[in-house]
């Protein structure tokens, strides 16, 4: 690998999210910092640093800036679920990100495009393509559905097909989620390595938040194994 990966910043938003990492590593030294707990320690013999953000973009670009100020790790991986909005995914599947965006920046009114940032650079974030390759080849290993896609990430929670429908028309997502994109916008500013790795909790639809309820362990899980695989394999 080009990068070297002395220690990885790991990220979660919920607790299913991170269960299963914080099951691997029971050794490990908690910090916390504006109130988010930042567990040192070793993951598939990797030096780890594994975090749970809490929900929104918010939280999860103050968690990023602080694991890359503070703790000094190389790159960052998100796991968790998302909203499937690629009709072609199921519950469960995996969408690798190979770039994030926040649907919910919305500046048209002042004739920005939607999802631009005004007097951005740069508005769809780039995940580092050794760590989207290494995740995605990892993803082969297991059943199941993984596509490298756009994640598109807002304060909201997706729950309606004509929403899916115009976020994937108008911004050509694969899930929505978040978190990535703030993740994603933080690194870049930073000039830093991430990779956003999803399982699909649900469709963003009219059932959404059934399904959310019912498959966020299974599609946390199906995820968690892809973060382990990839730390395997480094
Ligand atoms: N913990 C709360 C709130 C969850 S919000 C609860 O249990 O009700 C949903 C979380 O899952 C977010 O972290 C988001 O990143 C992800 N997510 C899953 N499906 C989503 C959808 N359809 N729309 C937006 N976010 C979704």
């Amino acid at each position: 690998m080009r990068l070297e990966l002395k220690q990885i910043g790991i990220i979660g938003a919920m607790d299913d999210e991170i269960a299963l990492l914080l099951e691997g590593m029971p050794e490990h030294s908690v910090t916390a910092s504006a109130g988010i707990e930042f567990r040192v320690g070793k993951f598939q013999s990797k030096q780890v640093v594994v975090c749970k953000s809490g929900v929104g973009k918010v939280n999860a670009a103050v968690c990023t800036q602080i694991l890359i100020d503070r703790f000094g790790v190389d790159a960052i991986i998100f796991t968790g679920v998302a909203g499937a909005l690629d009709p072609q995914l199921n519950i469960g599947d995996i969408v690798v990100s190979t770039e994030c965006q926040q649907h919910d920046m919305d500046v048209t009114a002042l004739g920005f495009p939607k999802g631009t940032i005004p007097f951005a650079e740069l508005s769809v974030f780039q995940a580092d393509p050794e760590l989207v390759e290494l995740a995605y080849s990892a993803a082969s290993q297991f059943d199941g559905q993984a596509v490298r896609g756009k994640v598109l990430s807002g304060d909201q929670f997706v729950a309606n097909r004509d929403t899916v429908e115009q976020l994937r028309e108008e911004l050509q997502g694969t899930c929505t989620e978040m978190e990535g994109a703030a993740v994603a916008q933080v690194c870049a500013m930073n000039g830093f390595p991430f990779v956003i790795i999803r399982s699909m909790s649900d469709r963003a639809d009219g059932s959404a938040h059934m399904n959310f309820t019912e498959f966020t362990q299974l599609a946390s899980s199906n995820s968690y194994r892809i973060v382990e695989e990839m730390l395997r394999r480094l």
